[in-house]
């Protein structure tokens, strides 16, 4: 069990002050004490705010459960500590089933991935939309360059722009490569 809750919480080493005592800072040392039914017996780990998380022991079926102090805090200081205690064993009596109140640790830690994962794949795709942008327009440049030469022909041929048989940029556009290629291939330049 021990194995299995070392896998869900990430890898977190207690802090010991210069002489070696377990350096808890503003935080209360909750070792040894009982709250809701569950002995608390030693440091965890650290939280992302640097707060404590404890190792406490369910009473009642006797395995490992693992609490933010804010939550052993809120238990202690409620009337009811039992109603906010609950053991993460499935089996035993103590184990209600967890709301998104309760999030766990590891919960938290998915949802901030998932969060991370979804706004590298936005910015993924803003990128890939730019390239993408800025790859048309570097087309319809080159393109633009290409008709010019056409339009140009088509000027020394006395068709003029006014000219209903003046072939537009958009009808350009709208023509095969092959007979753009074609044309291109006759014009002298
Ligand atoms: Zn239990």
């Amino acid at each position: 069990m021990r194995d299995r809750l070392l896998g869900l919480v990430p890898v977190l080493h207690p802090d010991f002050n210069e002489r070696g005592e377990m350096f808890l800072g503003n935080y209360a040392d909750l070792s040894g004490y009982s709250i809701g039914g569950f002995k608390i017996f030693e440091l965890a780990g650290r939280d992302r705010a640097k707060a404590p998380i404890w190792r406490a022991m369910c009473q009642q079926c006797r395995q490992e459960n693992i609490f933010a102090h804010a939550k052993l805090k809120s238990a202690a200081e409620s009337k009811a500590a039992e109603q906010v205690l609950f053991c993460q064993n499935a089996a035993c009596s103590r184990y209600r089933k967890p709301t998104v109140r309760d999030e766990t640790l590891s919960d938290i830690r998915r949802a901030e991935r998932e969060e991370q994962r979804q706004a590298e794949l936005a910015a993924q795709r803003e990128r890939d939309r730019a390239a993408q942008h800025a790859a048309n327009e570097a087309a319809l440049r080159e393109e633009k360059k290409r008709y010019l030469r056409f339009a140009n022909a088509q000027i020394r041929a006395g068709v003029m722009p006014e000219d209903e048989n003046f072939l537009t940029f958009e009808r350009w556009l709208k023509s095969s490569e092959h007979w753009r290629q074609e044309v291109l291939s006759r014009i002298r330049t």
